[in-house]
This record gives C-alpha cells, sequence and structure tokens, in this order.
C-alpha cells in the first residue's frame, strides 16, 4: 500500500545531514504501523512525505499503486483529499465551526458523504470518541485532549483508505490515548493502512508493525 524507495528529504543545503537519508520502506494495505524514534529523527517528515504535504529530494514514493512523489500538485490535492485522512497538530480545527461541522467539512469538500447523510455520520464518529455531549461548540470550548480527539473523527470522516497520525495520543490522558488508539487499531483490522507516529510506548505496541528511525535512517523494522 505504502512504498518508499531510497527517499531523502534534505530541508536546506547546508544541514549537515539530510531530515531522511535513503529510506527504503513497504507498509501492506490494512495493517497499522507505529513510526518512532527519537525527536528531530525525521518521524514527522516521512509521515509529511506519505502524505503527499511534501516532496522528496530524491527517491519513489508509492501509495495505493499512485506515484504520488511524480504528482503534479493539482493530482496530489485532489488525490489527498480523497485517499488520506491527516491528524496532524499542523491541521488544527477550523476555530469558527462547531465540533460537528469540523467533523462534517472534509465530507463536504470531497463530497464522498451525500449532504443528507451527513448528520449522521459526524453523530457517530463524535460517540465513537465519546464527544457527543460537546457537538455544538467552539473547538476554543475543548480541552487539548477533546480538541485532539475531534481532529482524530474528522479524519475518519471520509473513510479514507489511508490514516496517517502524528502523535495522536500527544495530548491525551490514559483514557482517551485508549479509546484513541482502539479506534485506529479497528480501522486497520477493517482493511485500511493507519500509520502513526508515536513517542507512547503503549500505542506502539498496539501496532502489528513498527518502523523505527534514527538520525533520518531506518533502524528496524519488525513485525510484531
Ligand atoms: P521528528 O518528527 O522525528 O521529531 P522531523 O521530521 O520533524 O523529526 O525533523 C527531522 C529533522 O529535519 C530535524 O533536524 C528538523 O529540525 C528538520 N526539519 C523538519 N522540518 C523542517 C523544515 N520545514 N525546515 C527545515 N528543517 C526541518
Ligand atoms: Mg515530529
Amino acid at each position: 500500500m505504502i512504498s518508499l524507495s531510497n527517499v531523502t528529504r534534505r530541508y536546506r543545503a547546508e544541514d549537515a545531514r539530510p531530515a531522511l537519508e535513503n529510506v527504503s520502506l513497504t507498509l501492506a494495505k490494512s495493517g497499522f504501523t507505529a513510526i518512532t524514534g527519537p525527536s528531530g529523527s525525521g518521524k514527522s517528515t516521512l509521515l509529511h512525505l506519505a502524505a503527499g504535504l511534501d516532496r522528496p529530494d530524491g527517491g519513489r514514493i508509492e501509495v495505493g499503486g499512485e506515484t504520488i512523489s511524480d504528482m503534479s500538485e493539482r493530482a496530489l490535492a485532489d488525490w489527498r483529499g480523497r485517499a488520506v485522512g491527516l491528524v496532524f497538530q499542523a491541521h488544527l480545527l477550523l476555530p469558527t465551526l462547531t465540533v460537528a461541522e469540523n467533523v462534517m467539512a472534509p465530507m463536504e469538500f470531497t463530497g464522498s458523504v451525500s449532504r443528507a447523510k451527513r448528520g449522521a455520520r459526524a453523530s457517530e464518529l463524535l460517540a465513537t470518541f465519546r464527544l457527543e455531549e460537546l457537538a455544538d461548540r467552539l473547538p476554543s470550548q475543548l480541552s487539548g485532549g477533546q480538541q485532539q480527539r475531534v481532529a482524530i473523527a474528522r479524519a475518519l470522516a471520509c473513510d479514507a483508505p489511508l490514516i496517517l497520525a502524528d502523535e495522536p495520543t500527544g495530548n491525551l490522558d490514559s483514557n482517551a490515548s485508549e479509546v484513541v488508539i482502539k479506534a485506529l487499531r479497528q480501522i486497520a483490522d477493517e482493511g485500511r493502512t493507519v500509520v502513526m507516529v508515536t513517542h507512547d510506548p503503549i500505542a506502539a505496541d498496539a501496532a502489528g508493525t513498527r518502523v523505527s528511525l534514527v538520525d533520518g535512517r531506518l533502524a528496524e523494522k519488525a513485525a510484531a
């Protein structure tokens, strides 16, 4: 489902080493992969590349049979909309929309869920993350952990085949973390591809595959 071949990303020519160096990696469709490694080891860079939010300086990236590293910006944006659900710190909730409206926004944007079904789909997702009572609030009226769960519900809204999450349990207490990890695990078990960057050993253990990065290189890839 995801295949990186000799992928290198160097943000600045003067950097002593690239953020990612010659990384080759294949992740099966239908699976839950955790990417671990020290801060600065290239985890977010790898996820951004897999999401088509950034491009490699060398190498090739294929996702679901499409070579995203060769796509035009326009094709890439279109692909992202239909193929990827993102849970990234940089993609925060829209502040003027309610919780429910935030979850419905991608359904509207991609047209993947008919207008009549959007409200019900949002309610279902909010219930999964125990957020149903917060549906009409604005993001600013939620705790960090609640916002994080809304962001995850939103990432799942369009049933994208690939879910990418950068530290999805980063702001959560252990109960909320468990809810999130269980949901990601279930999505993977249902046949989607879930890739999660995490520092949390419990979250990493819930994944079937672990990929470790050190200084922009692959440290290991072991099936649990
Ligand atoms: P991680 O997510 O593992 O903490 P990152 O992928 O964010 O690591 O960063 C890997 C390396 O690339 C770090 O040295 C970081 O400082 C650098 N880096 C990340 N993003 C940028 C950027 N947009 N411009 C320049 N350097 C960056
Ligand atoms: Mg990071």
